[in-house]
């Protein structure tokens, strides 16, 4: 636990429901956690108690990467942890596999619509497919240009990211129902306000509930870790950065005692002081970037020990290089960098 985790309150404390088990959170609402097989090694997913055309149900919100793993802890909820009603509805709130992966599955067995806005679902057909442009060499060519030099390191990052979306997210169901920004959705007897942020992923989506001060948060704010923002291949000149922070503050209106639920760790109340918390880590990481590329211009590659304090292996320096990338970016918008690519090719940036 750090210094910044004290400043939060969880009000379950240490209780974490056992694998394929639920732990209610809120009237009408349980916590299942998934395993994960990363560094990161588990997400949170939520069980909405619903009626939806006369039925019983749950409507789920998030659902586990696609592996024999999760389907089989799946398959022991369903037999002894769901009160026998089945799944009406599944809402991801975004693309990420630990997010959408076991989607295709669940729809198969359940025939539930998949509630998602369409940025998130698009982006999830074009990964899950490995169009051109998502691809390995897409991959390998953007970290090229961004400082990894041809090698070993640039060949083990084009063959892991190769598969790594699809092999998560094997299929996804081909019809969705979009959700959008601002709009309403009724779920058993609680009405969530979708709250559209950019920065972590294409349109992610959380949900509000103000009336009993619940906010679903998926990745966009989390209580220990800070929220991935990077740049990937597919939007080579984004700047994710800025609209982290600017989604961050559409959180600001949330009411002072709001519960979140989280995408990952615990469910905590303290909101307010999480965001400053993030934006200040933002702050803090710009000024990094600033100060090593006022000592000499920096790759993305080379900025990372800066931005990171530490080096990485190829499978966190695919994360670890989009995310010191992002706030380069942000620096080069904001007039306070620029951008030259040199004759290798390569992107550096400059004070
Ligand atoms: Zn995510």
């Amino acid at each position: 636990m750090n210094a910044l985790e004290h400043q939060l309150h969880y009000p379950l404390a240490d209780a974490l429901p056992a694998p394929a088990q639920t732990l209610a959170v809120a009237p009408g609402i349980r916590w299942v956690r998934m395993p994960l097989p990363f560094a990161l090694d588990h997400i949170n997913l939520w069980l909405l108690q619903d009626r939806i055309d006369g039925q019983d149900c749950w409507t789920l919100i998030d659902c586990g990467i696609a592996s024999d793993a999760t389907r089989a802890l799946w398959s022991r909820l369903f037999d002894e942890g769901l009160d026998g009603l089945p799944i009406g509805r599944l809402l991801c709130t975004h693309n990420h596999p630990d997010h959408v992966g076991s989607a295709h599955w669940l729809q198969q067995r359940f025939h539930a619509p998949l509630w998602m806005t369409i940025g998130e679902y698009m982006q999830a057909r074009v990964l899950s497919s490995r169009l051109p442009g998502a691809d390995a060499q897409a991959t390998a060519a953007h970290f090229r240009r961004h400082g990894i030099a041809p090698g070993p390191l640039l060949d083990e990052i084009r063959e892991r990211s190769g598969n790594h979306y699809a092999a998560l997210v094997p299929a996804m169901p081909e019809h969705f129902r979009r959700i959008r920004d601002g709009e309403t959705v009724a779920i058993g007897g609680r009405l969530w306000r979708v709250v559209v942020g950019l920065g972590h992923s294409s349109e992610h989506a959380a949900l509000y509930c103000e009336a009993d001060g619940l906010l679903i948060s998926g990745d966009m704010v989390l209580p220990r870790i800070s929220t991935n923002v990077s740049v990937w291949e597919l939007e080579p000149e984004a700047n994710p950065v800025d609209w982290y922070l600017e989604a961050l503050d559409r959180f600001e209106s949330c009411r002072e005692d709001t519960l979140v639920l989280p995408s990952h760790g615990r469910p905590f109340t303290g909101l307010h002081t999480r965001l400053g918390q993030l934006r200040a880590h933002h702050a803090e990481r710009l000024e990094a970037m600033m100060a090593a590329c006022r000592r000499e211009p920096h790759s993305a590659a080379q900025a990372v020990p800066a931005m990171f304090g530490r080096a990485f292996d190829a499978h966190q320096l695919t994360f670890a290089l989009g995310e010191t990338l992002a706030h380069l970016h942000s620096l080069w918008y904001a007039g306070r960098l620029r951008r030259e690519v040199d004759a290798d090719g390569v992107v550096r940036f400059a004070a």
